[in-house]
């Protein structure tokens, strides 16, 4: 389970006018007051930083500390001072699980203070470019040189540090088209990006190559993998087990199958809507950042191909 918790109070910077315009699955807009890291203790070497925008691991070692994913810009000179806190000599490399601007947002001041950023290809390219992310009526200027991954890779990356293998395996069109999972084989902890969503539907962001089939594949790649022992960090959400794993599959295949179904009989989106194909689940998931209404829409047009 995980270990004790320490809080780090830390005073968010004044907001840029480069910050989310709603918020969602990728973070709600900083109010410009305080916000707290906190830091949380999951195996030797591994602990979760929540609050910069995202989930972050730092993985931490005689050879160096690496970062997975770097939360959002507003919150980068924070989550910095937070990691000195566990990584005195500073970070060595990031890895980003994808390009949202939630998890790439410390990029850029991480890099400059020299550490290497590490990614599956597409995030590369993706960053390298402006993107529109018309889903949250945000448009996110393409990466200065140090917020851009280094080191790219196709379908898996190993890094060998601190006496552990960090495993980086590529999700084909899952949440994106460059979510890359990052699994410690010995700590037998596994960081999903948005692949998982703990607490709500997750955001499937179909403008960027993502698919239900591709997210449904990633969680039933690492289901096939974990134990009851296996420390499951989503994106966004609290540490989670394999059964919550689990239960998020299920939901996501039946809540598919259902508007599959509908869309396959020639309904529309209002009457796809109307049928409420998450009403199971809304206990459960209707709470986070991505509504119900929006699961529903993003997975009708993956599935339907219409709008
Ligand atoms: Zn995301």
């Amino acid at each position: 389970m995980p270990g004790p918790m320490f809080r780090v109070a830390v005073i968010l910077a004044t907001a840029s006018a480069t910050l989310l315009a709603a918020p969602g699955a990728l973070g709600d807009r900083a109010s410009g007051n305080a916000a707290t890291i906190e830091i949380q203790r999951l195996r030797p070497g591994l602990h979760l930083l929540s609050g910069a925008g995202c989930n972050v691991v730092a993985w931490t070692g005689p050879d160096g500390a690496v970062l997975v994913d770097s939360g959002k810009a507003e919150a980068a000179p924070q989550l910095v001072e937070s990691v000195a806190r566990i990584a005195p000599r500073g970070v060595r490399f990031v890895v980003n699980t994808h390009w949202h601007p939630d998890h790439t947002g410390g990029n850029a001041l991480l890099g400059q203070s020299g550490a290497l950023v590490v990614s599956q290809e597409n995030v590369r390219l993706r960053m390298a470019e402006r993107q529109d992310l018309g889903e949250y009526a945000l448009e996110v200027p393409a990466a200065t040189a140090e917020a851009l991954p280094v080191v790219t890779f196709d379908d898996s990356l190993v890094l060998n540090l601190n006496g552990e293998r960090l495993e980086l395996l590529h999700a084909p069109a899952a949440h994106t088209d460059g979510d890359g999972i990052a699994w410690w084989v010995e700590a037998n902890v596994v960081h999903l990006g948005d692949v998982f969503h703990a607490e709500g539907y997750p955001f499937l962001d179909t403008g960027s190559g993502g698919s239900l089939a591709g997210l449904v594949a990633a969680v039933e790649t690492v289901l096939s993998r974990a134990d009851a022992r296996t420390l499951i960090v989503p994106g966004h959400g609290p540490v989670s087990t394999r059964a919550d794993l689990a239960a998020y599959r299920d939901m996501l295949v039946a809540v598919g199958r259902r508007v599959r179904e509908l869309a396959e009989q020639g309904r529309s989106l209002e009457e796809v809507l109307a049928a409420e194909p998450t009403a199971a689940f809304d206990a459960r998931y209707g709470a986070g950042g991505v509504s119900a209404e929006r699961f529903v829409r993003l997975l009708f047009e993956d599935l339907s191909g219409r709008r």
